[in-house]
């Protein structure tokens, strides 16, 4: 090959990566500057993205250009400190970086041969994982897109391995005329974990629900009579209120009788590896399978979801797939992992996310957002307000009054736009959720944000 093959192709790409790091580097800088949430006009604006599918091309330049013109208007800025709606991430600053190198490798991690360097990232992150969050360390797992699709996975090859022991090959002869399968969710599980079961063919409306008590945790002591077909959904980490069922009594009742217990921890099993919050968080390593994110929590950026599946072969049974040319090497390859193939390379986010924080980093980012919480919950009960729940982690739900009114000021708050804060309903209660989540929440946001709320519920007039 001459030395100088392919200069211009690549050259193509100087203009355009230059621009895009200029704009992002501004966007980055600007955030605590602008508004939380985007203006109205922003989003009109993304009325002018609607053109007939492009006739011709357009100039590289251009292209970035009217990208950050109208796109960076109208995003929603997490990667700021006073975003705090949904239980969404920022992300940390090195993930942000390896994430923009690794656009530049464009990986397909389906398999070891398409991208060493991801699916080693991909071994090492699991590993570690495993270890942070106090799992069997011969957990088998994938990176998939979400925390739903962590569940799903993990549904599916529970649904496997359960109906296996019982004789039944799922994979190939499907759910028609198998054997029962009882699944048992509690009262407040999140709606991804029915979505999850409706997928796997369990249907949403057949399982069994558990009373759960005020904070969301389901009851231990009102367990139906469980088997070895039964799959418990447990959940750590409320999505409103942040609480983390009994894992300890509901995984001995399960292990007793031979069932499969599946962790929804998108958020909170995180809280496992603070020795403060640890107490909270006991006994889900007892389970069989776990969903989380690194895109809430850990502030890897999206999306990062991560499934963890304590018996290996079960994951690589119901997710393997078979051809000539995918035969199983003697070492791990994603594919045979998740419900996906082709995918990009999200180790690499994880990895420079983890290697960032370090143990005490992410110990610390764990222990300040649930102390920024916990501030939230001071100042607002101080200034009148009623806040819903017991603040055990990172979540507060409070109330500025009747339901009305407290949409009205969570509305008023969004468009003042110091922060951002989102609406839920808590057992009957309209509330404004605060989750802080995020790495780059300082105190100083926390006490503006603060101000900002105290303000605009008191101003906000009642009728
Ligand atoms: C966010 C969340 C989910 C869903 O996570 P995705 O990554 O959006 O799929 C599931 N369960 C809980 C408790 C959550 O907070």
């Amino acid at each position: 090959m001459a030395p100088s093959a392919g200069v211009e192709v690549q050259s193509k790409f100087d203009d355009v990566l230059n621009l895009a790091a200029e704009r992002s580097l501004h966007y980055i800088q600007n955030v605590h500057r602008r508004n939380v949430g985007p203006s109205h006009a922003a989003v009109t604006a993304l009325a002018g993205l609607h053109e007939p599918f492009p006739a011709s091309p357009c100039d590289p330049s251009e292209i970035i250009a009217r990208l950050d013109e109208i796109g960076s208007a109208a995003t929603t800025t997490n990667t700021g400190g006073r975003y705090f709606g949904f239980v969404n991430g920022g992300i940390l600053p090195t993930a942000l970086a390896a994430h923009w190198l690794a656009g530049a490798w464009n990986q397909n991690v389906a398999l070891r041969a398409m991208s060493p360097i991801g699916a080693e990232l991909e071994d090492v992150v699991l590993g570690w994982i495993c270890e942070a969050l106090g799992l069997p360390a011969d957990c088998a797992g994938g990176l998939v897109s979400c925390a739903t699709t962590a569940s799903f996975t993990s549904l599916v090859t529970a649904r496997q391995a359960l109906l296996e022991r019982a004789g039944w090959n799922v994979a190939e002869d499907g759910m028609f005329g198998a054997p029962p399968i009882e699944v048992v969710v509690g009262g407040e599980a999140h709606a991804s974990v029915l979505k999850a079961l409706s997928l796997a063919g369990f249907g949403s409306k057949r399982v069994t629900i558990v009373e759960a008590d005020s904070q969301g945790r389901m009851r231990a002591d009102k367990l139906p009579k469980l088997s070895e077909r039964t799959i418990v959904c447990i959940q750590a980490g409320n999505v409103n209120t942040g609480a983390l069922d009994p894992a300890t009594e509901i995984c001995e009742a399960a292990k007793k009788q031979g069932a499969w217990v599946h962790v929804d921890g998108a958020f909170g099993l995180w809280a496992r590896v603070s020795p403060k919050y640890e107490h909270l968080a006991r006994g889900f390593e007892q389970a069989d399978s776990w969903a989380t994110d690194a895109h809430k929590w850990p502030n890897a950026g999206y999306d990062s979801g991560v499934v963890l599946v304590k018996d290996g072969a079960a994951l690589r049974a119901s997710m393997g797939i078979r051809a000539a040319y995918l035969e199983p090497g003697s070492r791990r390859e994603p594919l045979h992992h998740t419900p996906g193939s082709s995918r990009r390379a999200r180790g690499v986010e994880l990895w420079a996310a983890f290697k960032s924080l370090g143990r005490s980093g992410l110990r610390a980012l764990i222990e300040r957002t649930c102390a920024h919480a916990q501030r939230f919950a001071h100042g607002l009960r101080e200034a009148g307000f009623e806040v819903l729940n017991d603040v055990v982690i990172n979540q507060v739900l409070v109330s500025f009054g009747v339901p009305e009114m407290t949409r009205k000021v969570i509305e008023r708050i969004q468009e003042d736009g110091t922060c951002w804060c989102g609406v839920t309903v808590w057992q009957g209660k309209t509330a404004m959720r605060i989750s802080v989540s995020s790495w780059a929440t300082t105190e100083a946001d926390v006490e503006r944000s603060l101000a900002a709320m105290t303000r605009i519920a008191r101003e906000c007039p009642a009728k």
